[in-house]
């Protein structure tokens, strides 16, 4: 089975390369994925009968507001050229991956399921990101009615990991940047953003690869969440990581503005029910294996 990723040079890529060492991995440096030109010659040339798309404009909440049109553009771009693509050339199993974020700022009832997509729009901090994303939702849903392909997207929460980028502060993803001030904290003190509130699932990124895997391993085409069972608030998971790494530390929380999102904890009963033998790795667990590896 030809396997081809793109996106294969970012944090969940390099824990594909280790348990799919034989997949095609594409990243910037091979070309643009929002030129449909390069698309084509990439998907001619490769000739994949699975494409797993991880590419996507990332970043955190700063840039989010400061380039609403960059991560809605570059987006739809990279995921109009790279499904249509697909299709033109009758790739068998394509799998999008969407994110969180895609849900409603707020809903009446959590975890979300899968179908509450729609009941509201995404937070305003990630909204063009969260919209785009969602967008490849309904495309994937589109050529699946219109051409019955079994095209298939996985909604994963929040990843962190030890490939994680941890040499540009503003593109870190929180438990990045909660190990990054704990590796340099001054005056045993390190600062937040935020309130310490917010409630978050974290993944371990190898276990979403792994996750990947068992999908195309077997063939899975239904769409959905992937969350470990554990909602910790920001406070309560930097305090775990404090607790496991050097408890002497303290911590300070300010630009109680900047807390994002309160919740948006997804319901992975779909998740266990196709793959009821998987353990996700602990938080305490990712934690230390991210920061002692990094
Ligand atoms: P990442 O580390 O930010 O990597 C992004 C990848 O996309 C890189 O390989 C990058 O290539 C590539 N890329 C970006 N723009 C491109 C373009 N115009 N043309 C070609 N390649 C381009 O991403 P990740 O954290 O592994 O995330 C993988 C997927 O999971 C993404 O779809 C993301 O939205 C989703 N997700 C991530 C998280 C998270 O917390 N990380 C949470 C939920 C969902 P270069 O390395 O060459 O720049």
């Amino acid at each position: 089975m030809r396997i081809l990723v793109t996106g294969g040079s970012g944090l969940v890529g390099k824990y594909l390369q280790k348990i799919l060492p034989d997949a095609f991995y594409i990243s910037t440096k091979d070309g643009d994925l929002t030129d449909i030109k390069f698309v084509r010659w990439m998907i001619s040339s490769y000739t994949p009968d699975v494409v797993i798309h991880l590419a996507a404009k990332v970043g955190g909440i700063k840039d989010n507001i400061a380039k609403p049109v960059d991560y809605f553009e570059d987006n739809i771009l990279m995921n109009t050229n790279i499904l249509k693509v697909s299709h033109e050339y009758k790739v068998k199993h394509f799998i999008g991956i969407l994110s969180t974020c895609i849900y409603p700022d707020v809903v009446e009832n959590y975890p979300m399921k899968e179908e509450d997509m729609f009941l509201g729009p995404p937070t305003p901090t990630n909204f063009s990101y969260g919209y785009a994303k969602r967008c490849l939702a309904v495309q994937i849903d589109a050529y699946n009615k219109q051409y019955g392909t079994k095209y298939n997207y996985l909604i994963p929460c929040n990843l962190y990991g030890e490939f994680d980028n941890f040499e540009n502060e503003n593109k870190m993803h929180f438990i990045t940047a909660l190990l990054y001030k704990i590796k340099n904290a001054k005056d045993n003190k390190i600062e937040l953003l935020g309130t310490g509130k917010p409630l978050r699932q974290f993944m371990y990124a190898g276990d979403f690869a792994d996750i990947i895997k068992l999908v195309v391993d077997n063939n899975i085409t239904e769409s959905f969440n992937v969350a470990p069972d554990f909602n910790y608030s920001i406070k309560e998971m930097a305090e775990l990581a404090i607790k496991a790494i050097n408890p002497e530390l303290k911590i300070n929380f300010s630009n109680p503005e900047l807390d994002g999102q309160y919740r948006k904890d997804v319901d992975n009963s779909k998740m266990k029910n196709l793959l009821s033998n998987f353990k996700f790795t602990s938080l305490e667990e990712g934690i230390l294996r991210t920061y002692y590896n990094e």
